[in-house]
């Protein structure tokens, strides 16, 4: 199929897209980033936009910068860049190991970081990282700016906290000091399928003991999260097979698993139990 009638437009500033964001917003007005899950929709009419505002052509937006202490993602930067480490440090190198699970090459090259923010697929590899490492967003509209914590942005599935007449300007990421440990897993039953469950597993070492620990997971339920009971069980415990499976363990009976046609609730709970001790089996190589 193709899609519904629409009216393009193709602004090259961000005041130019925020103000027509703000005109079209009320006739279901879009942005459209990598388009790599909004044509798809738009193709089989499940998305009928009366205006796409093609951000594609906004030079400002396709920046990728450190500042104060944050990594900053422009709207406009495809997943491709993360192929190689964007920034010094444990962050560059848990990013390029997280990306290569997302899709397939071709969509990487055109899909967006901040698409996929925005877009808030349960499953989406960059809104589990968002969230594991409370991260934040800039989102700006003609009535103004706002930055939204992670914790706060993603409300349900492919929901956000984003207002219809808002763009997501940039993702902002806290760079991770060195020494500190992440590790990343997922489970899909081919490579470029969306996750069943995924984890990040972050921690640092005081001495031989884990201190600030992080484990969040995404794909198993309607947004990612941490968890908070399972690193309650890394706090001050030493890095190894006892402490993981203890925190894989309250990571398994704290979540409430989505289920579907295929994918019962059991089996994604058995899944988040062999994620998340792997994720930190990772962390522990890195
Ligand atoms: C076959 C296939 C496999 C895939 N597998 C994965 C996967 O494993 N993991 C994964 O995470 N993703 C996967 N994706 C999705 C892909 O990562 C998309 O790139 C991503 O979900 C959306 O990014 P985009 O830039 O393409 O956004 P678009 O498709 O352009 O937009 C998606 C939605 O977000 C809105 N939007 C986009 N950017 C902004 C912004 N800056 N401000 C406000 N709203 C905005 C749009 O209006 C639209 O509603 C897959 C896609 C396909 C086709």
């Amino acid at each position: 199929m193709k899609p519904a009638a629409f009216r393009y437009h193709a602004p090259k500033t961000v005041d130019e897209a925020v103000a027509l964001l703000a005109e079209v917003a009320a006739e279901d007005g879009r942005i459209l980033a990598g388009g790599q899950s909004l044509v798809p929709t738009m193709a089989f009419r499940l998305a009928r936009p009366g205006h796409l505002v093609d951000i594609n052509g906004v030079a400002a937006l396709n920046r990728l910068t450190v500042a104060d202490g944050k990594l900053c993602v422009g709207a406009c930067v495809r997943h491709a860049a993360f192929h190689r480490p964007v920034c010094d440090g444990p962050l560059g190198k848990l990013l390029t190991d997280v990306v290569r699970h997302i899709a397939h090459y071709p969509i990487r090259n055109r899909g967006t970081f901040c698409g996929s923010l925005a877009h808030a697929d349960p499953a989406s590899e960059w809104c589990l990282v968002l969230v594991a490492l409370d991260g934040e967003v800039l989102a700006k509209s003609a009535r103004g700016e706002r930055v939204i914590a992670a914790r706060e942005f993603f409300k349900g599935i492919m929901t956000t906290a984003l207002r219809d007449d808002e763009l997501l300007v940039e993702a902002r990421l806290p760079i991770l000091a060195a020494g500190t440990r992440c590790g990343f897993y997922e489970f899909s039953r081919r490579a470029g399928d969306f996750a069943l469950a995924a984890a990040v597993g972050i921690y640092r070492l005081d001495g031989e003991k884990i201190v600030a620990p992080r484990l969040a997971v995404g794909g198993a339920e309607v947004n990612p999260r941490r968890i908070a009971e399972a690193e309650r069980a890394l706090e001050g415990a030493a890095p190894g097979d006892t402490a993981f499976r203890a925190a894989a363990a309250a990571a398994t009976a704290a979540i409430a698993p989505m289920e579907d046609i295929i994918n019962s609730a059991e089996f994604r709970r058995d899944l988040v139990l062999a994620v998340t001790r792997r994720a930190l089996e990772r962390a522990a190589e890195s």
